[in-house]
């Protein structure tokens, strides 16, 4: 991803520094059980318009892939333990 030349869209200069921070993001599921989402942001800052952005969407594609890895994870766990711990806890 870094050989695209980077343009911003705001004012055109090619000025940008790349930046990435590793966001979590706690998901609530049913009876008190917690998924975190983890992925990595993404983004491009105008050094000359102060301009943050993801030019290639990159965040996106990753908040995806770390959403189908969350349900992966859910259906193994599913698929091992079967629905017998929320079944126990729900009337
Ligand atoms: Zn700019």
């Amino acid at each position: 991803m870094t050989d695209k030349k980077v343009i911003c869209p705001a004012c055109g200069s090619d000025k940008l520094i790349y930046q990435e921070v590793i966001k979590t993001i706690g998901l609530a599921l049913q009876n008190d059980a917690e998924l975190d989402l983890r992925f990595k942001e993404k983004y491009y800052t105008c050094t000359l318009c102060t301009e943050s952005m993801d030019i290639f969407r990159e965040t996106d594609i990753n908040l995806s892939k770390a959403v189908s890895d969350a349900i992966n994870e859910l259906n193994k766990i599913f698929a091992r333990e079967g629905f017998a711990k929320l079944e126990e806890k729900s009337i």
